[in-house]
């Protein structure tokens, strides 16, 4: 299961990566904020960090 952690620095809030898993991610304060690590495991987490603009989505690998 991966945990995604978001670099606020790099986050540029566009909002990509809620629309993608809305039960993972929230904009707040123009930053997407990781409320939902565990849910992780049913959407395609992947896909998020892969389509983010700036590349600020890292997936950390849980046991
Ligand atoms: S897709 Fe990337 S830049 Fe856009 S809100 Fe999500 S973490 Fe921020």
């Amino acid at each position: 299961m991966n945990i995604p952690v978001v670099d606020q620095e790099l986050c540029i809030g566009c909002g990509v990566c809620v629309e993608l898993c809305p039960e993972v991610f929230e904009i707040s304060d123009d930053k997407s904020w990781v409320t939902g690590p565990d849910k992780c495991g049913t959407c395609d987490c992947d896909e998020a960090a892969a389509s983010c603009p700036v590349a600020a989505i890292e997936l950390i690998e849980e046991q």
